[in-house]
């Protein structure tokens, strides 16, 4: 039932994200990174696995430096129809804001001499602790590591690029969003607001 805290999370009459159902790619396994203007700004970095997607939100989103280790906080695993996901959700909804897909595409363990079929060595790892994976995404690619944080709060991981020909540094994920954001657009909108209801 790994999608139960989702569905308990959310009302589906009010909000358009999809219900929690298990699907899988036909292909290869997938990633999505989602831009999402919630209570605070933050990216949700998205594997799939199992038929559904492994999430983590990164307050300050995903970096191409590997001087930069980004604090990824695990949240519940969200339904695989998910990466599709945009749009508004409504206040009084769990989440509620604005979301984009920042980025998608495939990946693949970086583990090449595992005996392990690509899903299996993902688990491993994830239950491990420590998941080494390489993203074909538009925006994020090469090796990349979660890395669960010792004598934390148990959610807490690490997102590390590693250092290959796709590493830059300095990155910033904000700067390399589209001018076109809605994400962008919706913050600015609230700000707005919020600077007219001092004025007033
Ligand atoms: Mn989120």
């Amino acid at each position: 039932m790994a999608l139960k805290d989702y569905n308990k999370k959310r009302k589906f009459d009010e909000t358009s994200e999809p219900k929690g159902k298990a699907k899988k790619s036909t292909n290869k396994l997938i990633f999505v990174i989602q831009r999402h203007a919630a209570t605070r700004l933050h990216y949700d970095f998205r594997l799939e696995m199992e038929g559904v997607l492994k999430s983590w939100a990164v307050p300050k989103g995903p970096s191409l430096d590997p001087k930069d280790k980004r604090l990824a906080m695990m949240v519940e695993d969200h339904p695989y129809d998910y990466k599709d996901f945009e749009g508004n959700i409504p206040e009084g909804n769990y989440g509620a804001g604005q979301v984009e897909v920042w980025d998608s595409g495939t990946y693949e363990p970086l583990d090449e001499t595992s005996k392990l079929s690509d899903e299996k060595e993902l688990l491993k790892e994830l239950h491990a602790g420590s998941l080494k994976f390489i993203l074909h995404g538009k925006k994020l690619k090469g090796e990349f590591a979660l890395v669960k944080m010792k004598n934390t709060e148990d959610n807490a991981w690490l997102l590390i690029k590693h250092k290959d020909e796709f590493a830059e540094s300095p990155y910033d994920a904000e700067k390399n969003t589209s001018p076109k954001s809605l994400v962008t657009k919706f913050l600015e909108e609230k700000k707005s607001l919020k600077n007219d209801k001092k004025k007033s």
